[in-house]
């Protein structure tokens, strides 16, 4: 369960194109990032995945499913964003159960969920906190539990890493790769941060201007980059 495909996906809003011709496979299982500077497109590609922005043309599916029309509840993904969006007057673990409830889950195994979550990312201590009781570390991996409760084919993850100081992104980028490890759920993990996208990829995509320059396992766009815009992309001297 959980590859991505886009074919000749193109977007535009209004008279602006701002996703040219993407196709992209991202395998069952596989951690793809996808990089490039501010503006490139990479929110809006995740957005395409995830049902939260319609294509101008082409397609997307999901599980060799056809979703390009589909809403993002019909979709088998769930998402966790740059800035938490915990909700302020619920406890982490309603934070945690609220999708689950909205779905319609029965109570004791919504609360079974939340608990064997919460376990596996050690915010059992902090489950009757409200969020702004919480560091930003421990905000963000709420915000990865809502994700991981829900069971999806698919993790979003659109510069998670961005509002946290540089130690806690050391931490939770490695709880990711831990997570990645431990799940092995297909993860699309959008970063503007080589570093980030060099540990944490097995699949990197580079984007500029809303096209794919390259797209590869990271030794290949490291020892052989395109051109010298992925090879400075990537750090490597040109
Ligand atoms: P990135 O995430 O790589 O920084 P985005 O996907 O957010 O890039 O944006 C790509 C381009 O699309 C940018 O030029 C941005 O201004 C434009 N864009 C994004 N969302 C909208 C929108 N809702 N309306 C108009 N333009 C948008
Ligand atoms: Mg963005």
């Amino acid at each position: 369960m959980g590859s991505v495909s886009l074919h000749n996906v193109n977007k535009s809003f209004g008279a602006v194109d701002v996703i040219h011709d993407v196709s992209l496979d991202i395998e069952e299982g596989e951690f793809c990032v996808l990089i490039g500077p501010s503006g490139s497109g990479k929110s809006t590609l995740l957005r395409i995945i995830a049902g939260l922005e319609d294509v101008t043309s082409g397609t997307v599916r999901i599980d060799d499913k056809d979703v390009t029309d589909l809403p993002p509840k019909q979709r088998d993904i769930a998402m966790v964003f740059q800035t938490y969006a915990l909700y302020p007057q619920m406890t982490v673990a309603e934070n945690m159960g609220f999708a689950l409830k909205l779905a319609g889950m029965p109570k004791a195994q919504i609360a079974e969920k939340v608990r064997q979550t919460a376990q596996m990312l050690e915010l059992e201590p902090l489950l009757q906190r409200l969020p702004k009781a919480l560091s930003g570390g421990q905000r963000q991996r709420v915000s990865m539990g809502r994700a991981i409760v829900r069971d999806p084919s698919v993790f979003l993850f659109d510069e998670p890493l961005s509002n946290l100081d540089a130690k806690l992104r050391v931490q939770v980028r490695g709880e990711i790769a831990d997570l990645h490890r431990r799940l092995g759920t297909t993860s699309v993990y959008v970063t503007h941060d080589q570093v980030e996208a060099m540990t944490l990829g097995q699949k990197i995509v580079v984007l500029r201007e809303g096209r794919v320059e390259q797209a590869g396992p990271p030794l290949t766009l490291y020892d052989d980059p395109v051109n010298t815009f992925v090879a400075s992309f990537l750090g490597t001297p040109s």
